[in-house]
């Protein structure tokens, strides 16, 4: 079957659909999970959704919703535990995780149906997605992709550096709730099309690949969103058309996919770091905290649009992914 025969198939554009923005929408989220070190949040999260669609599945509710409330509810104690912080808060997410798992899989055995359709959610089942979960997926992915981009300044000052956050002024305990439940919805958004158990590849290996080649936060969450996106769709492409002799599940090939994009960014992305070291063999700037960067196409003032944040004697600028402020003819970073 050729490619142009799979897109005239109704379930398969459904599926591509599907695909495409939870393509989008995952590594958006990534990008901050990513940058606060947190990668395997959304792995965690992934593991609490289970306990969700058992939960749906054997009171014959909607599995998509109930994981959506699972997974936010566990997204809340994952935030709460790690501000705890240290060890005690890693134990306590391991047995988070672990209870997730088991408590979804116990649930499902209650109604011995249920137990079959759990791999489904497991393990992705994207080609016999219906239409209605599509919409729900669209209007999930949208909502995510909406928040992420639009509160990038924030979000990323408050991942970027958690401490300079608090003194400016901003709430980095809500905004790191609203990156939890970010994670938290877009694992049940692409739990149909990679499935729980791959759902955080998704979200993290397009944005490891990105930042092979990419220098600041905004080109790397473009960049990663749309290597999620041809990974989403190639990887549902690869699964299709060997689908007359082999029978691979979307969510394995999508994630090989954008691993198989990570191996060929990698070595790019180690030649252009020593190019980097090669042209500057010494950090440039001298005293910390006072590094002029070379071109600034954007010249910050009172109204700019971005965040400016008085300090000592000047004002800084948040500013894609950095903060810095205007020293006469350059600008200073910090
Ligand atoms: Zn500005
Ligand atoms: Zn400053
Ligand atoms: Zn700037
Ligand atoms: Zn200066």
């Amino acid at each position: 079957m050729s490619p142009i025969e799979l897109l005239t198939l109704p379930f398969m554009q459904r599926a591509f659909l599907a695909a495409f923005v939870t393509g989008l929408a995952a590594p958006a989220v990534g990008t901050y999970l990513v940058q606060r070190r947190v990668s395997l949040m959304g792995d965690g999260i992934g593991h609490v959704a289970i306990t969700g669609v058992a939960i749906g599945l054997v009171t014959s509710s909607s599995p998509t919703w109930t994981a959506v409330a699972a997974a936010i509810v566990g997204a809340v104690l994952i935030e709460t535990l790690r501000e705890r912080g240290q060890t005690g808060a890693d134990v306590a997410l391991a047995l988070l995780f672990y209870g997730g798992l088991a408590g979804g899989l116990f649930v499902a055995g209650l109604d011995g149906e249920s137990t079959a359709k759990m791999d489904q959610y497991l393990f992705g089942s994207i080609t016999t997605i219906s239409e209605a979960d599509v919409l729900t997926t669209m209007v999930l992915a949208a909502g995510v992709l909406a928040v992420c981009i639009g509160l990038a300044p924030q979000l990323f000052a408050v991942a970027q550096d958690p401490e300079f956050a608090i003194v400016a002024g901003l709430r980095v305990r809500s905004y790191n709730l609203v990156v939890a439940v970010l994670t938290a919805v877009s694992v049940t958004v692409a739990m149909r099309t990679v499935g729980l158990l791959l759902v955080s590849a998704l979200m993290i290996v397009p944005v490891a690949t990105a930042q092979q080649v990419t220098r600041s936060f905004r080109s790397t969450m473009v960049a990663a969103m749309g290597l999620g996106a041809l990974a989403a769709l190639g990887g549902l492409l690869f699964a299709a058309l060997a689908s007359y002799r082999a029978d691979f599940a979307p969510g394995a090939t999508i994630v090989l996919v954008s691993l198989a994009g990570f191996a060929l960014a990698w070595p790019v992305g180690a030649w252009l770091r020593r190019r980097q070291r090669l042209r500057e063999p010494f950090p440039t700037g001298g005293v910390p905290g006072h590094e002029p960067t070379r071109e600034h196409p954007h010249v910050h003032g009172p109204g700019c649009g971005h965040l400016a944040v008085p300090h000592d004697d000047h004002v800084d600028y948040v500013h894609d992914g950095h903060r810095h402020a205007p020293h006469g003819e350059h600008y200073d970073e910090h």
